[in-house]
């Protein structure tokens, strides 16, 4: 599926000539009819953290579009050559000012960043070992929130889910009988 025309190449990136389709296995591709170049259309992975202060939630307001002053996990786009677990520290320090270590995998989540790039982001657990609490980079904000006591409307949906998640976690670690 070709998500939309506009991520579609019409020149051809390497020599210029204009770019027709051909199906490549399942998929119909850009495809360049002189040199042979094809366009890849993948969703861009993106990672970050689930921290916790007592039972409070690490959230991050977003400072640029889309979904501007809206709220997220601290999270960001992968770099080139990057793992998506130095992404997701990299993007704590950015975003928060903490240092943090990462103690497992939490959840994958597929969506879309508005208005159609498909996305995939990796949300790892973690924990505070440095820095000081200072909102930076992409976000305008940042704070710790009761799971029920949201500081606004949170952006996007795949990070609804893992709040929800984290809801019915606390619920039930709240439900154990000692
Ligand atoms: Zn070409």
């Amino acid at each position: 599926m070709i998500p939309s025309e506009r991520h579609v190449w019409h020149w051809c990136p390497q020599c210029r000539t204009e770019m027709t389709r051909r199906r490549e296995g399942s998929e119909e591709r850009p495809v360049c009819p002189a040199c042979g170049v094809v366009q890849y259309l993948n969703p861009a992975p993106a990672a970050g953290i689930v921290l916790l202060r007592e039972g409070r939630v690490c959230l991050v307001k977003r400072r640029f579009a889309p979904r501007q002053g809206e709220w997220t996990f601290p999270t960001g786009f992968m770099e080139w050559g990057e793992d998506p677990a130095e992404t997701a520290r990299r993007e704590a320090l950015e975003e928060t000012g903490l240092e943090v270590t990462l103690t497992g995998l939490y959840a994958v989540e597929s969506g879309v960043l508005p208005p159609d790039t498909p996305v995939v982001v990796i949300f790892y657990t973690a924990e505070e070992t440095g820095g000081n609490l200072l909102a930076g980079d992409d976000a305008e904000e940042v704070g710790f929130f009761a799971l029920d006591e949201m500081p606004g409307p949170i952006a996007f949906a795949a990070h609804r889910r893992v709040l929800e998640r984290l809801h019915r976690d606390q619920a039930a670690t709240a439900g154990e009988t000692p």
